[in-house]
């Protein structure tokens, strides 16, 4: 295909010196936006779609990549979406969210932490991702630093470099649980310091923030002007009995300079209703809206019928999926230890495991975590996520939010894995094959 079929109209005059000018030409490389090449494509995402591939062919692939729930969404909760449909609830909406998902999302904040939060503050987006997404792009100009800590999610360092400003990483260690602390963060700081970005529980490590770490760095924060954002997309995946009000710590120390970002998709399994939110000061608030309202605009109608009897509900079904992955842990944790070169701490939230395998990993078999996985996926068929999508090389993030069938052929896998491993019968990894790309690595 050409251009000229598509700019051949007459009144694309201006258009006339590229009607010639093939798909294929030399002179349309590196026209895309400088943008384009500040990232890559989500390397989580990356690892569920090799997978796929490999079932196409017919292959049973034991999937512990994804970071979604196995679990179907609640009946309950998809009976609210199908009555949407059949009531005719199928027109935009407001495009920052109807009232009573708003006032569900205050309610549910107000009664779990105990602030006072309305709908005027209150955005409803296309997942936790479109939400900060938004305020990256409501609050970040080129040459702003953000920090945040890592091991961590790449899509927050992503969104960073996508509008321009610079990512700078506070570290945090498997030693103490991946615990993210004020100091490292605060010794990052420069006049240069926009926002602080902080992930609890995190992905992939399940790390928790406290709330007197968080305290020291939001008064910090408010006293030199930095905008504090808190992804609390795993909130209600806890299992660790620390105290983590959080959004209490930032509405009574930081209330103008700090945003809550949530999400229906992890604590009630609706990843694909793509429904989340900000909460935060309603002029950063109002940004954020005038920003989704030039590309989503609303989150489906459907999904925010449906999240309104999510939040509104008993929250029985959000406990027993807690509760099940809590077990699920503490029996994979358990099957794991019989491979003592396979470290892992115990992690307080979240779904996964983030284990150190770098004792697997030799100069002239495994070189990094990256090609462990791929040769883990391609010997043994079990698809986990290499560290060095989050900036963790040696490390592996492994899903527990699979079943407990699933999560033991997986293990037994693993240890045929390792023992095939040992006996010299993995062969290295071919920068070649198909489910081993070496972009896996993000910045
Ligand atoms: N924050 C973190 C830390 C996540 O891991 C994810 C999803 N993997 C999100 C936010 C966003 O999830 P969603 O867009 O489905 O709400």
């Amino acid at each position: 295909m050409v251009w000229s079929r598509l700019l051949s109209r007459p009144s694309c005059e201006r258009s006339r010196t590229l009607t010639e000018v093939p798909f294929s030409s030399p002179r349309m490389k590196d026209t895309l936006s400088q943008r384009t090449r500040r990232v890559i494509a989500s390397p989580t995402q990356r690892v569920t779609q090799d997978a796929a591939e490999l079932r196409r062919q017919g292959i049973d692939v034991v999937d512990l990549g994804a970071g979604e729930p196995d679990f179907l969404t609640p009946s309950h909760i998809n009976a609210a979406g199908i009555a949407a449909i059949t009531e005719g609830f199928t027109k935009y909406t407001a495009n920052a969210g109807i009232p009573e998902l708003r006032e569900a999302i205050c309610a549910r904040y107000a009664e779990a932490y105990g602030i006072t939060s309305t709908p005027a503050s209150t955005i409803v987006s296309a997942g936790g991702k479109q939400a900060l997404f938004n305020v990256a792009m409501a609050l970040l100009d080129p040459g702003d630093e953000v920090i945040t800590h890592a091991p961590c999610w790449p899509t927050i360092v992503d969104q960073v470099r996508l509008v321009g400003a610079s990512p700078v990483i506070a570290r945090t260690h498997s030693e103490d649980g991946f615990a993210v602390h004020a100091g490292p963060i605060l010794e990052a700081v420069t006049a240069q310091t926009k926002a602080i970005v902080i992930n609890s529980p995190g992905n992939p490590t399940g790390g928790l923030i406290s709330e007197s770490e968080l305290a020291t760095i939001a008064q910090e924060a408010a006293r030199r002007g930095i905008w504090v954002v808190l992804d609390l997309c795993y909130e209600q995946l806890i299992y660790a009995d620390a105290p983590h009000n959080l959004p209490r710590v930032l509405s009574e120390i930081a209330p103008d300079s700090s945003v809550l970002v949530g999400t229906l998709s992890k604590s009630y399994a609706m990843t694909g209703w793509r429904c989340g939110w900000a909460v935060g000061p309603p002029r950063l608030i109002a940004a954020c809206n005038n920003i989704q309202s030039h590309c989503t605009s609303n989150v489906s109608s459907i999904s925010q019928r449906a999240g309104v009897v999510a939040l509104t509900s008993p929250q029985t079904c959000v406990t027993e999926m807690r509760d099940e992955y809590q077990s699920r842990r503490d029996t994979l944790l358990q099957w794991l230890s019989v491979e003592p070169r396979i470290t892992c701490v115990r992690p307080a939230g979240a779904f996964y495991l983030f284990p150190d395998v770098s004792q697997l990993l030799s100069p002239d078999m495994l070189r990094t975590s990256s090609d462990l996985a791929s040769a883990l996926l391609r010997h043994a068929h079990v698809a986990v996520t290499p560290g060095e999508a989050f900036d963790a090389p040696g490390y592996v993030r492994i899903s527990y939010a699979a079943s407990r069938d699933r999560l033991r052929e997986a293990v037994d896998r693993i240890e045929r894995f390792i023992a095939d491993l040992d006996r010299g019968l993995i062969e290295e990894r071919s920068s070649q094959d198909s489910v081993s790309r070496s972009d896996q690595t993000p910045a």
